[in-house]
């Protein structure tokens, strides 16, 4: 190969906003034929708003908020973010975390004046054993299907209530999976969201295929299966628990806005977060190779 070339591929890439660490992974990127891209933050802008916060009796709606943005404080997840902006906007005051535990793909955990307190997913709060989880069973269903992502909270190991978020498609992203399908690569998504949101999220974007309810193991998992099946696999991800799955691949990507864990295991950084910036990258792959032969 002439590094000269390669130089001024990653030079404009550059340009355009598409970080490409080495001429190893321009090279790599030509022959890429998957592509991975996780759902939230990476397909969807990331920034989800609070939509609605309820509660089984003994705690009021706005109190089981006031818990869950409290433990939410020392999370760094999009969907922490929301929760604590949705509190604000309430005009709630957060009261201080002690023992604050992160399980990536999962939720998080805490001890909120002096009580426990649990939010996550449905798997997070079965493999806690939290009593009378199933309780808010059809209202979760019923979000779900409308697209949002449903918290549950639990205090003191009892269901309590649950928060959820509207999360949406960011602008660049439908067009992106079109270039993608035209330069003839299978889009896959993964998230660790339900089956339902999914769904409908992959549905309208025309994704290939998809998994849900995925832990960040299960991305990486994943994304060597599809190397094993001979695809050359580009992963497109912005969060800690999207790291593992990033490194895996044949090529990473991260989100510019994404966490640091995710740009330090990605090949390639998109700037601006757009996912067009794959297409980018895979075209001036395919140009700087052609021009070296
Ligand atoms: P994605 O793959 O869509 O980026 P994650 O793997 O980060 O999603 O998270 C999967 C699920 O775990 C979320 O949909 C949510 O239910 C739960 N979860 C993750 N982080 C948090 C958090 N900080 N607070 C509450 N729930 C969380
Ligand atoms: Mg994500």
């Amino acid at each position: 190969a002439t590094p000269m070339s390669i130089m001024v591929g990653v030079g404009r890439g550059a340009s355009e906003g598409v970080l490409i660490k080495d001429a190893e992974v321009l090279e790599r990127m030509e022959k890429v034929d998957a592509v991975v891209v996780d759902k939230t933050g990476t397909l969807t802008a990331g920034k989800p708003k609070l939509t609605e916060f309820e509660s089984l009796e003994k705690v009021s709606p706005s109190g089981v908020l006031r818990m869950a943005a409290a433990v939410e404080q020392n999370s760094e997840h999009p969907l922490a973010r929301s929760i604590i902006a949705g509190a604000q906007d309430q005009g709630i005051e957060l009261p201080s975390v002690e023992k604050f535990d992160s399980i990536p793909g999962g939720g998080v955990s805490g001890e909120v004046e002096g009580r426990k307190v649990l939010i996550g997913n449905n798997a997070l709060l079965e493999e806690r054993n939290v009593e009378n989880r199933d309780a808010m069973q059809d209202r979760v269903a019923q979000l779900q299907s409308q697209g949002r992502t449903v918290m549950l909270v639990a205090l003191d190991g009892k269901m309590s209530g649950l928060v959820a978020v509207a999360d949406p498609i960011k602008d660049p992203t439908p067009e992106a999976i079109r270039q993608l399908h035209e330069l003839g690569l299978k889009v896959i998504m993964l998230t660790g969201d339900n089956q339902r949101t999914a769904e409908s999220v992959a549905k309208e974007l025309g994704i290939d295929d998809f998994t849900a309810e995925v832990r960040p193991q299960d991305k990486q998992d994943r994304v060597s299966q599809l190397k094993a099946e001979g695809y050359v696999v580009a992963m497109a991800g912005d969060g800690v628990n999207d790291a593992p799955a990033l490194a895996a691949a044949d090529v990473g990507i991260a989100m510019g806005a994404g966490s640091d864990v995710a740009i330090e295991s990605a090949g390639v950084t998109l700037v601006k977060g757009d996912l067009r910036g794959i297409v980018r990258s895979v075209r001036l792959s395919r140009r700087t190779m052609k021009n070296i032969r």
